[in-house]
């Protein structure tokens, strides 16, 4: 069976390629797949939008697809941006303005308090879905620090080792954060 990745960003591909191989014959992008498609992510969940999305890819290319849908929830904003953390600032995927609109709105907080979400959906031809969702828990902190990872890594502190997303090794950070979790959740489920 083909399976096909509801993104075409590059770091997700790899990550899910290398540890999905054992289960399908060929693992390929949305592009790799010639198939050119926008989800309306109007879900109220992280879920809901994976779920969508994966939907949504195994219809029209009538393949296995999975989709993932991400965000940083953060305890004194009421759980915000949430699943609208890549447009936080009004403009989707500018990273510094959301970090920037992040650190103004917790700028008299002294809750911290924050984690980010990943859900996954695996899609099959003829409906059937498995599903995971996972966590990375931290805090926010007052200024901006690293060069890794993307989005609000260089905000999130690691409580255990005082560190931020955006100051450790990728390789580190597949094996603690929400998505390498949840991905690997979702392995166990198909080996079960
Ligand atoms: P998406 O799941 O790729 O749509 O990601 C949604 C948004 O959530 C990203 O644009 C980031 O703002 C944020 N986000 C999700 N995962 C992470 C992460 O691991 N580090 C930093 N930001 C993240």
């Amino acid at each position: 069976m083909k399976l096909i990745i509801a993104s075409n960003n590059a770091h997700k591909l790899t990550e899910m390629k290398a540890i999905l191989a054992p289960f399908f014959d060929e693992i390929v992008s949305m592009r790799e797949a010639g198939i050119e498609h926008e989800t309306v992510e109007d879900g109220q969940t992280f879920m809901e939008n994976a779920v969508k999305k994966a939907r949504e890819l195994a219809e029209i290319s009538g393949c296995c697809a999975i989709a993932d849908d991400s965000g940083l929830c953060v305890d004194a904003l009421d759980g915000a941006p949430g699943i609208y953390s890549a447009r936080f600032s009004g403009v989707h995927g500018d990273d510094a303005a959301n970090n920037r609109l992040l650190l103004d709105r917790l700028r008299d907080e002294k809750n911290r308090a924050a984690h980010y979400t990943c859900a996954i959906a695996l899609v099959w031809p003829d409906g059937r879905t498995v599903t995971a969702e996972d966590y990375l828990y931290g805090e926010i902190a007052y200024d901006e620090r690293g060069t890794g990872g993307f989005g609000y890594d260089p905000l999130f502190i690691l409580p255990e080792i005082g560190l931020r997303t955006a100051e450790i090794s990728s390789e580190e950070k597949n094996r603690i954060s929400h998505r390498g979790k949840a991905l690997r959740q979702l392995v166990k489920k198909l080996e079960g």
